[in-house]
């Protein structure tokens, strides 16, 4: 899977994206980052990205021809026109299945704006995808291209040491993730739950679970309109709820 970012930032990229699992997925060739300098393709002789915007009003907009030049070079140079995602407040939320829709892409080039944003005009002509990582408005497209790179990445095969660690999480089958402990048993007072040292497999699944489904409905009860609950989840969750 290959990321081709243009930002004005290209720095800001590489450092924040080059360490830990994602820097190893790399190393390994699982996914390749590419982040593209737009100032590098700029017509102007002063080397400028932006102007004032027509009509009047504060701040500046980036200017159509070196993101469409940008754009163009990256195109040519992996010879098709893959989806290309505008980071935007305006655009869809972006979240776990978003993640996994995208992680099948041979190639994504990713659009991060800055200041006031993008001249219109380039928008129409490259952008597929119009993404925002939440309802709040940053500086920089940098930090959500670098959120959706780290949540698509994950996604790909072989980026996770171990297959299973993916799966299973929070948001899998609209549930959050049941609570996790490690050594030692007994930390600050507080046990981890006898069930999780008793060696059934069969327990712990069912104790996990019914902890997942708990969990969200005292989280994020939203996400349980979407999840599939059996009668013996209900009546598990009621035992628990007695219990405390
Ligand atoms: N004037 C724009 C508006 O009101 O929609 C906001 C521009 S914002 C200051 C500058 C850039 O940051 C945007 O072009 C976009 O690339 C990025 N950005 C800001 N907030 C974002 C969010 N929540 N999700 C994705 N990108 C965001």
């Amino acid at each position: 899977m290959n990321f081709h970012i243009l930002t004005l930032f290209p720095e800001m990229i590489e450092q924040g994206l080059n360490t830990s699992i994602l820097g190893k997925a790399m190393q390994n060739g699982f996914v390749t980052l590419d982040a593209i300098n737009i100032r590098d393709y700029t017509a102007d002789k002063h080397k400028k990205v932006d102007d004032y915007p027509y009509g009047g009003g504060a701040g500046m907009v980036m200017q159509a021809q070196p993101i469409y030049d940008a754009w163009k070079a990256v195109v040519e140079s992996i010879g098709h026109r893959p989806r290309c995602i505008y980071l935007t407040p305006q655009g869809r939320t972006f979240n776990q299945d978003m993640a996994k829709e995208f992680a099948k892409e041979e190639d994504l080039i990713f659009l991060c704006g800055h200041y006031e944003g993008v001249d219109e005009r380039v928008l129409e002509e490259i952008v597929t995808d119009f993404v925002s990582i939440g309802d709040y408005v940053l500086t920089g497209g940098e930090l959500p291209a670098m959120v959706m790179v780290d949540a698509i990445s994950r996604m790909v095969p072989g980026v996770l040491t171990n297959a299973e660690s993916g799966t299973g999480e929070t948001f899998e089958g609209s549930l959050l993730e049941y609570p996790q402990y490690s050594r030692p048993v007994e930390w600050n007072g507080k046990r981890v739950p006898d069930v999780l040292l008793s060696g059934d497999h069969k327990k712990v699944e069912a104790w996990r679970h019914a902890q997942s489904v708990l969990r969200t409905l005292e989280h994020r009860p939203d996400l349980l309109d979407e999840a599939e609950l059996s009668l013996a989840d209900v009546k598990q969750i009621l035992a628990i709820l007695q219990e405390k």
